[in-house]
C-alpha cells in the first residue's frame, strides 16, 4: 500500500506504530510530528529511574534514530502541529509550513491537570509529565530538601518514593481519604500508605490545596484549605491527567472524554485514526468507551491502527494491564475493575508479596498483584477467558490460582 502518512505525537503509541505499519506492509512515505524535541520516549522512567538520576535521556529512546532511518520516516520533532483541515487532508505546523497526507494518525497523549490556586504560577511549582518537567525538577533536587507533592496516585506516589530514596523530606497531600483511590480497593490503598509511611513520607488526607505562597518569586508554602501550612522548597502536582483533545475538537473530529474511535481506532473521520491516552474507544468486553493511560494500550491500539489503516480489518479488545514501581514494591494489574461485588485478598499481605482480586458474581474482573508475578500471569490467562473463581480457594495463596477456577 502507497500513500503519505502523517503521525502527529512522537510517543509510546507513534513509536510502535512505525513499526506495526511497515510490517504491516505499508509502502508509502511516513512523517512523524512531534512538539518534544526528542526522538519518541519512554514515559514510565520519568516518575522512577530518570527523577532518581540514574538513567540517561538516550537510554530513554523507544528506538535509535537509525530505526527511524531504516524505516524511511521523515522526522518533524520539536514541531507542533497547530491545525489540521480535514477536507484537504492538510497538517499546518508551527512554523506555518503544511504536510498532505492520505491517512493521519492522532497520538497526542495527554496533559497535565493543573492546580488552580491563588501563587499557581510561581516557580518551584511543577508538573511531572515530560523529560523536561524532570529536569526542572531535578535542578532542584537535594538530600534535606523539602517536597510537598499534590495528588496521591501513582505519578504522586511514585515520585515519593523516588524523592524519599534521595534523601528529601516528602509531604503528600490529598484530597480523597486514601491513595490511588481511583483505581484500587481500600485494602491496597491501606497496605501503600503504610509501605510509604514506613519510608518516612507524610501523607495528609482529605486536604485541599488552597494557595502557595512565595519567596523571590519561588514558592515557599502551600496553604491547606483547613489552615494547615506546609513550607516548601519545591512542589511536584500528579492531580491527574486530560486527553490532549484540542487540535481533533478544532478540527470538527468527534469527542468523548478523549477523541473518540470505533474498535478500529479510526475516528469521526475515515482518512483519521487516533490512539494512545488521547482517545476513547467502544469495548466490547466492558460495555462501555473506556479511555486508559497505560503503554500497553498505546502499544496494542498501534497495532490495531497499522492493520485497518493498511486495509486488514482487526479489532481492538484487549485486557489492559499496567504497572507501577514503588521502593521495592513491582504492583502489577490486569483487568478493569469496574462493578465488582467482591474483593478477595490473596495471601498474607505483612510477606509484601500478595495480591487483591476483585470479582463480580465469581467472575474474575481483575487483580492487583504485589510482587507477585506469578499471580499475575496466572490471573490474565483467566480473566481472557472470564473465568469464574471460587473466593475461599483463591483467598488461599497455597492453592494455584489455576485451581481456584470454576470448571
Ligand atoms: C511520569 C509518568 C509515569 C508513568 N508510568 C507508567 C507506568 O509505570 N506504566 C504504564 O503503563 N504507564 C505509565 N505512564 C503512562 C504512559 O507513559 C502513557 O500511557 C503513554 O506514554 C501513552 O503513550 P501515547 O503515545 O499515547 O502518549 P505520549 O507518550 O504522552 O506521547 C504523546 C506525544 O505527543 C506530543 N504532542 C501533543 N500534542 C502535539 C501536537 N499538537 N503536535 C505534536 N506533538 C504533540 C506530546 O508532547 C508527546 O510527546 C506514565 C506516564 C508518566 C507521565
Amino acid at each position: 500500500m502507497e500513500g503519505h502518512i502523517v503521525i502527529i505525537g512522537a510517543g509510546h503509541a507513534a513509536a510502535q506504530a512505525i513499526d506495526s505499519l511497515r510490517r504491516e506492509g505499508f509502502k508509502g512515505t511516513i512523517t512523524l510530528v512531534g512538539d518534544e524535541p526528542y526522538l519518541p520516549y519512554q514515559r514510565p522512567p520519568l516518575s522512577k529511574k530518570y527523577l532518581a538520576g540514574e538513567l540517561e535521556l538516550e537510554r530513554l529512546f523507544i528506538r535509535p534514530e537509525s530505526f527511524y532511518v531504516n524505516h524511511g520516516v521523515t522526522l518533524r520533532l520539536g514541531q507542533a502541529a497547530k491545525a489540521l483541515d480535514l477536507a484537504a487532508r492538510q497538517v499546518t505546523l508551527a512554523d506555518g509550513s503544511t504536510l498532505e497526507y492520505t491517512q493521519l494518525l492522532l497520538c497526542p497523549g495527554t496533559r497535565a491537570r493543573k492546580v488552580v490556586a491563588h501563587g499557581a504560577e510561581l516557580a518551584g511549582i511543577h508538573y511531572l509529565r515530560s523529560a523536561a518537567d524532570v529536569q526542572a525538577i531535578r535542578s532542584r533536587f537535594a538530600p534535606g530538601s523539602r517536597v510537598v507533592i499534590i495528588g496521591a496516585g501513582y505519578i504522586g506516589l511514585e515520585t515519593a518514593a523516588t524523592c524519599r530514596k534521595a534523601g528529601l523530606e516528602v509531604d503528600v497531600l490529598e484530597m480523597a481519604g486514601r491513595v490511588m483511590n481511583r483505581v484500587v480497593a481500600p485494602e491496597m490503598s491501606s497496605f501503600f500508605a503504610a509501605e510509604h509511611a514506613r519510608a518516612g513520607v507524610r501523607l495528609h488526607f482529605d486536604t485541599l490545596v488552597s494557595g502557595f505562597e512565595g519567596r523571590d518569586g519561588a514558592v515557599r508554602e502551600v496553604h491547606a484549605l483547613d489552615g494547615r501550612v506546609f513550607q516548601t522548597d519545591l512542589v511536584v502536582v500528579g492531580i491527574g491527567i486530560l486527553p490532549e483533545t484540542a487540535l481533533a475538537e478544532a478540527a470538527g473530529l468527534a469527542c468523548e472524554n478523549g477523541i473518540a474511535v470505533d474498535a478500529h481506532c479510526r475516528t469521526s473521520d475515515p482518512h483519521v485514526y487516533a490512539i494512545g491516552d488521547c482517545v476513547s474507544a467502544p469495548s466490547v468486553r466492558y460495555h462501555r468507551r473506556v479511555r486508559l493511560e497505560s503503554v500497553d494500550n498505546a502499544f496494542e491500539q498501534a497495532k490495531t491502527a497499522a492493520a485497518n489503516m493498511v486495509g486488514r480489518t482487526v479489532v481492538h479488545d484487549k485486557v489492559p494491564w499496567f504497572w507501577s514501581d514503588q521502593y521495592d514494591l513491582k504492583l502489577l494489574i490486569v483487568g478493569l475493575n469496574f462493578d465488582y461485588d467482591q474483593v478477595v485478598i490473596r495471601g498474607d499481605v505483612h510477606s509484601r508479596s500478595f495480591a487483591c482480586a476483585y470479582l463480580r458474581e465469581h467472575e474474575l474482573l481483575a487483580i492487583d498483584c504485589v510482587n507477585n508475578a506469578k499471580d499475575y500471569m496466572a490471573a490474565r490467562k483467566v480473566i481472557e477467558t472470564r473465568g469464574k473463581v471460587d473466593p475461599t480457594l483463591l483467598a488461599d495463596a497455597g492453592v494455584a490460582l489455576r485451581d481456584a477456577v470454576l470448571a
